[in-house]
């Protein structure tokens, strides 16, 4: 182990690694064209076919109006079922029992406390959803045919929650881990608190990421499965490989839920527009819009491929799993696990707080890690890629998801990578100079 100078970790403006005018810009872009965009898949996806000429050729002949007139209102039926599943996945999240975890010491030294009930939440959710349909006593085709509208309270809804969540973080944080940037933009899209509560227990990015936003992916795959059985009588194998595929993903998720608590999306990106709509808002719709599209093309892959491609999608979660379980494991144990059957390499990295604290992290530099400094993103973004392409390549807005994940975990990467410079100074240069990679080994 170095002694060095350790380097301080920034809470406030640290989101501004780009520059400050494409961070203006960019943060302006997304704020204003992320919800007409959510409006204008769902509306392609279902009522145009899944063709974005369609859609342009639509809004060339209808203008402003003809976009407006496609916007759904926001239903009392949309409302409705967003608040029974809000209501039933809080109370999962607070009541089912689960073992305590702690999180990763926070900037200012806190260590958040969980308790890890995910995967008994997620088979409580998905047995009653299923359940419900075959009794009878609700239709997940509902969901589907009102999703323009519950699309649509979605978002209004989330804009709303994201003000309180300012508010919140200005008059009543519930930690030290919060602050503001000095600029009211940045604070709303950023966020102002890293872990907000209700209370002691409820943690709110918990709920919005994980018990919101991930479940509401397992739950909509299974609505457009359903919807497509009731309208054609069968299930196209296209639609059962991107299912399989997606629930797959997300039952590694709840899995490795506890895990995910110490990721950049908890441990590092505060509760705000751009974590907080995302999940509650871009999750359902845009990471789910794979499903969405097969629902009206039942393409027929035969069995062959149908089969070749859940087995490479299957790898690829695996393998993403395996990184990020590598990783974790290799924290937990204080480097002290096996990596590929071999004592892991690594670096001891200290830095120092904002208390002035100073502490040390391990970095694994063999395994997964010693390939790229990001190598997990390469299985994360093939997965997309799998359960895609049964929708073959008649449209391209079913591959949207795969773009806009290829482009957000390079961007990642990049915020990562900058955010680790100013944190570990010295000892992230020798862990870039021992695997120079960012993402793809030998070439990025
Ligand atoms: P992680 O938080 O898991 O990893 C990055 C963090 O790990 C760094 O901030 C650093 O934190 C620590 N770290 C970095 N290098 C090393 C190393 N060599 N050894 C040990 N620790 C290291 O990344 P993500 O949150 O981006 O990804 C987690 C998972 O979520 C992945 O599977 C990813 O694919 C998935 N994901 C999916 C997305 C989607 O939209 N589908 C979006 C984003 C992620 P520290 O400060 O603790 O040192």
């Amino acid at each position: 182990m170095v002694a060095v100078k350790p380097e301080a970790e920034s809470t406030k403006k640290k989101e501004m690694v780009h520059s400050p005018i494409l961070t203006y810009f960019s943060v302006i872009t997304l704020l204003s064209t992320c919800p007409p965009f959510v409006i204008l898949l769902w509306y392609t996806m279902v009522h145009q076919d899944g063709s974005i000429l369609n859609t342009f050729s639509y809004l060339k002949d209808h203008g402003f109006e003809g976009f407006v007139n496609i916007w759904p209102k926001p239903t009392v039926i949309a409302w409705k079922i967003i608040a029974c599943y809000a209501l039933f996945e809080a109370a999962l999240q607070l009541w089912l029992p689960g073992k305590r975890v702690e999180g990763p010491i926070s900037p200012t030294g806190n260590k958040p406390v969980y308790k890890a009930n995910g995967v008994l939440a997620y088979a409580v959710t998905l047995v009653t959803y299923i359940s419900l349909w075959w009794f009878g006593i609700f239709n997940p085709t509902v969901v589907y045919d009102h999703l323009g509208e519950i699309y649509s309270a979605l978002i209004f809804g989330s804009l709303i929650f994201c003000v309180i969540l300012y508010i919140k973080g200005h008059l009543a944080p519930s930690s030290t881990d919060s602050g503001s940037s000095g600029n009211i933009i940045f604070d709303f899209y950023w966020g102002m608190e890293l872990y907000p509560r209700i209370g002691k227990n409820f943690d709110i990015k918990v709920f919005t990421n994980c018990r919101f936003g991930m479940m509401s992916w397992a739950v909509l795959a299974v609505t457009y499965c359903i919807k497509q059985y009731e309208t054609n009588g069968k299930v196209a194998d296209s639609m059962l490989v991107n299912t399989v595929l997606m629930l797959v993903y997300i039952t590694k998720f709840f899995w490795w839920e506890a895990g995910y608590w110490n990721t950049m999306d908890i441990a590092h990106d505060r509760a705000g527009f751009y974590i907080c709509w995302g999940c509650l808002v871009w999750v359902p719709s845009i990471y789910t819009s794979p499903g969405m599209y097969l629902v009206n093309h039942p393409v027929n892959l035969g069995p062959q491929l149908a089969i070749s491609i859940l087995i490479a999608g299957i790898l690829c979660i695996y393998i993403n799993y395996d990184c990020d379980r590598q990783r974790q494991e290799f924290r937990r144990t204080n480097g002290k696990s096996t990596v590929w059957g071999k004592a892991p390499s690594k670096i001891v990295a200290s830095y120092t707080t904002t208390k002035g604290e100073t502490k040390t992290s391990l970095l694994l530099t063999s395994g997964w890690w010693g390939l790229s400094r990001h190598f997990h993103y390469v299985p994360e973004i093939m997965a997309a890629f799998f359960w895609t392409v049964p929708a073959l390549f008649d449209n391209f807005l079913p591959y949207f998801y795969f773009v806009f994940l290829t482009i957000l975990l390079f961007d990642r990467a990049k915020r990562d990578d900058d955010r680790c410079r100013s944190k570990y100074g010295k000892y992230w240069k020798t862990y870039c100079t021992k695997v120079p990679y960012r993402i793809i080994p030998g070439i990025y």
